[in-house]
């Protein structure tokens, strides 16, 4: 038997495998693999008992997680953050770290529908009640935070009105009370508003939206303190919704554009509100950059920038609103945000769709309403198109 040269299965399998001497790259390469090889019992035992920060299987981390988790908590001013598979992977994994049978969450039902369901009909079987709050309550949440209450889940801006929160302060009331605020700063984004130095314990982002920017990967995160965040390491280990390596490379690449690309979906968003600001064939632009927003105070005092989403009101209601978007060209009729691409969605049709009249009227929501992201095109080819479908 020839001892040295192994089978030519075993040299395809092995050869060249590995870290490359001389090959020092730029980039941080993408560490597609599944486990991680140890050279010995003493590393592995060091690695077992936590004295060795080595790798061990990619379910419970992988380097280019790492290495995107240490840009992320940079953009966040965050000691730690952590990636998912998806925001919803990101936003349950979290409810389950923090909360045990007999906690309750207070949030407005005006939040992204799918927190909404995840704690109306699944975090409900296991003991975990929610308490919804009208928006107007929530802006101090001191008077609504009870007993059993664990954790104040909220947004701003909020879809589709973008009615903002004053984040200080509701981080503070938390604060206070001795309960965790985690906030959802996807519509935002971090160049726009950084809620962890205003005193929010955790941030989450689907970084499926402006974090990644081009509409082609599906992520999540949670920033914070390194000892909170610490606390979903379980849960990320022992529910699996961890994000692809590949994924995870093309979302670093991605944030080195964040700001260059928000800078853009800002200009363009403003520069769209304001013009068709006052049109006659509008009931309402609702954008927190413009004036006539009921919350462009607290925006003004608390944002860098108002962020690429705008929401337009029709008069019509539903039909006028279906005709905008039968007509509109340039923005695409797709759900999701926060890519180049512009895009055009109706939130009674989507987010919102189902809901009752008192409802909507609840979260301030109309079916005449068209929420648009808006991208990075030339502004005035948005205006043209805007201007065309409104007819
Ligand atoms: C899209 C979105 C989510 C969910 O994120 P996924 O990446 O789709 O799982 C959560 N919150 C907000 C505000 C979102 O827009």
């Amino acid at each position: 038997m020839n001892t040295t040269r192994k089978g030519l299965a075993t040299r395809l399998i092995h050869t060249a495998e590995g870290h490359q001497p001389g090959a020092v790259p730029l980039t941080t390469p993408i560490y597609e693999t599944t486990t991680f090889v140890f050279d010995s019992t003493a590393q592995l035992q060091a690695y077992i008992e936590g004295g060795s920060d080595s790798y061990f299987y990619s379910r419970y981390d992988n380097p280019s997680l790492h290495a995107l988790e240490a840009k992320l908590a940079e953009a966040e001013d965050a000691e730690a953050a952590m990636v998912f598979a998806s925001g919803m992977g990101a936003i349950a994994s979290t409810m389950l770290s923090l909360l045990s049978a007999g906690d309750e969450v207070v949030c407005s039902a005006a939040i992204y529908g799918g927190t909404l369901h995840l704690l109306q009909s699944f975090l409900a079987r296991f003991g975990v009640t929610t308490r919804f709050v009208e928006l107007d309550q929530l802006r101090d949440p001191t008077f609504v935070i009870g007993p059993a209450t664990k954790v104040v889940w909220f947004e701003s801006p909020i879809n589709p009105t973008l009615r903002c929160l004053d984040i200080a302060r509701v981080a503070g009331a938390c604060r206070t009370a001795g309960v965790l605020s985690v906030m959802d700063n996807t519509f935002a984004t971090p160049f726009n508003q950084r809620p962890l130095p205003l005193g929010v314990d955790l941030v989450m982002h689907s970084v499926t939206k402006y974090l990644n920017g081009h509409s082609d990967v599906t992520a999540g995160a949670i920033m914070g303190s390194r000892e909170l965040v610490e606390r979903l390491i379980p849960a990320r280990k022992l529910i699996g919704a961890l994000l692809d390596p590949a994924a995870a490379g093309l979302v670093a690449r991605g944030l080195k554009t964040l700001e260059v690309r928000m800078e853009r979906h800002n200009a363009n968003a403003l520069g769209l509100a304001r013009a068709f600001e006052g049109d006659r064939r509008m009931s309402a632009v609702l954008y927190p950059g413009l004036a006539s927003h009921p919350d462009h105070a607290i925006a003004a005092a608390q944002m860098r920038g108002f962020g690429g989403m705008v929401t337009l009101d029709l008069p019509g209601g539903f039909d006028a609103a279906a005709r905008f978007f039968d007509r509109i060209a340039v923005f695409k009729r797709a759900t999701s945000l926060g890519g180049v691409e512009s895009l055009c969605s109706l939130p009674v049709l989507t987010s919102q769709y189902g809901w009752t009249d008192d409802q909507l009227a609840s979260a301030q929501v109309t079916r005449g309403m068209v929420r648009l992201s808006v991208g990075i095109e030339s502004l005035e080819d948005l205006i043209a198109d805007v201007d065309q479908a409104l007819g």
